[in-house]
């Protein structure tokens, strides 16, 4: 596709996303590897292995649009490193998905399916596309055709795509049905995050936030606090945000502020009905103005709920104890890191704080509990997907949780306690525990 025929709401969508984006993904990720490899003595052969990925895949998806013309989208697939097993890693459907954020992005993976402690490697991918532009039909026909393209590289002992940004259930099911035509095979394993009767998890579409609070308060613990009555601010209210709100709840957290890409809403006493609010989100295409008061969510009730309408930057500035963001990398840069009052941050998204920030943030005393460790529930219940296929054994509910808390408990628990005796951050010591388990399999 020519930049010329992009649409117009393309341009719109990176200038609006584009302060989330500017510092490069990929580049912050390699400086997180070298701090970490000169606090270790890494063997030179594998810190060359985990500095570039093993392979990067891009394919050219063509489909024929409701209209009849054809329209030629980009597809991406990065395999980082496959010494622990399988890659392994979401698909994002995102205008701004290109090979340094997906390079970034499995990066990440393979260094957080080291710290959780299953057997996968890294990986990631997607497309550039805007998918609220496709219809239904557009949409499964643009999966197919990447299902199709990928299908020689990927597999149950290859590679396992997952869902990420903008991507779900319905679009792992068309995977693995393409996938499964395309080779003759009979193969659940192929995919994770898929629907139950397409042989999902219990537990997944939850995962990675209900993962988020078990990190927060094993952490918390550690720090002798107890997150009853602390004050909690959430940018990004998708599949990881809405589910972790909940979550966070249940422990006594009181949930302040919400936001999507459009903005979203602060009530400092405390959002009552979240459910009420998705149900308003769904209707109305957005959070701002969804305030609660019964069945009537409608800006009438913003003075009684003592409420205001914020922008999504806003969300993690707030006068809150704990912020989370739950979107894109980038929310946290060296422009508003001196601004964040929460005394710490819960990265639910991948790569959100810049190394120039966390900068800023460490002068400051902020506790960060990293990505890798803190959105690791995600992939850990994609392991359990991946072991129910493979043994065509499903599991029950209370089985997953049993099984997400230990790998959760356990995680936490050992990036606390190296960050305790090596003196360090958290995210440095997830990174030392991450390369000692691959240096332990090299
Ligand atoms: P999603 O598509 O379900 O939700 C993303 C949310 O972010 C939406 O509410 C969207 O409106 C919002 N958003 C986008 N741009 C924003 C902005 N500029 N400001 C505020 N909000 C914005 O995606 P998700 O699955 O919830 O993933 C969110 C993050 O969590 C991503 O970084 C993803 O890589 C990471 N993650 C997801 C999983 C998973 O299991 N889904 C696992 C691990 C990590």
């Amino acid at each position: 596709m020519s930049p010329d025929s992009y649409p117009l709401y393309f341009y719109e969508l990176c200038a609006y996303n584009g302060a989330m984006q500017d510092p490069n993904p990929w580049t912050d990720a390699r400086s997180r590897l070298e701090d970490a490899a000169k606090q270790t003595d890494l063997d030179p052969l594998l810190h060359a292995r985990l500095a570039e990925p093993d392979r990067v895949i891009e394919v050219s998806l063509p489909i024929r649009m409701d209209d009849g013309r054809i329209k030629t989208f980009r597809g991406y697939r990065v395999q980082h490193n496959n010494i622990l097993g399988p890659y392994k890693g979401g698909l994002r459907y995102h205008p701004r998905v290109d090979l340094d954020e997906a390079k970034a992005l499995a990066f990440w993976m393979t260094m957080k399916c080291a710290i959780i402690d299953i057997p996968f490697g890294g990986g990631k991918g997607g497309i550039a596309v805007n998918h609220k532009e496709l219809s239904e039909g557009e949409l499964e026909r643009l999966t197919r055709e990447f299902a199709r393209k990928l299908a020689p590289v990927i597999g149950p002992d290859k590679d396992v795509p997952a869902p990420d940004v903008n991507t779900n259930a319905k679009i792992m099911d068309w995977i693995r049905d393409e996938y499964e035509k395309v080779t003759g095979e009979n193969a659940p394993p192929v995919v994770t995050g898929k629907t139950l009767e397409h042989g999902g998890s219990r537990g997944r579409p939850e995962a990675t936030g209900a993962g988020g609070a078990l990190a927060l308060q094993s952490i918390l613990k550690t720090l002798g606090r107890d997150p009853k009555g602390m004050t909690v601010a959430i940018q990004g209210f998708g599949n990881v945000g809405s589910y972790l709100a909940r979550y966070l709840r249940k422990m006594g957290c009181v949930i302040v502020a919400i936001s999507d890409s459009k903005g979203g809403l602060y009530i400092p006493r405390g959002i009552a009905d979240l459910d009420a609010i998705e149900a308003c989100k769904e209707k109305s295409g957005r959070i701002a103005g969804c305030y609660c008061v019964g069945s009537v969510c409608d800006l009438s009730n913003m003075e009684s709920l003592g409420g205001k309408d914020i922008q999504p930057e806003d969300t993690l500035t707030l006068p809150v104890d704990i912020v989370v963001p739950a979107a894109l990398e980038n929310a946290i840069t060296k422009e508003n890191a001196d601004k964040i009052q929460a005394s710490i941050i819960l990265e639910m998204a991948n790569g959100p704080t810049t190394p120039e920030a966390e900068e800023l943030l460490a002068e400051k005393g902020t506790i960060i509990i990293t990505d890798v460790l803190a959105n690791a529930g995600g992939v850990a219940v994609s392991y359990f997907e991946w072991l129910q296929n493979k043994h065509d054994e499903p599991w029950d509910e209370e089985h997953v949780f049993t099984a997400l808390q230990q790998k959760m408990d356990a995680a936490a628990a050992n990036v606390a306690e190296v960050a305790d005796t090596r003196k360090c951050t958290l995210r440095e010591a997830a990174y030392l525990v991450a390369l000692e388990r691959l240096s332990a399999r090299a």
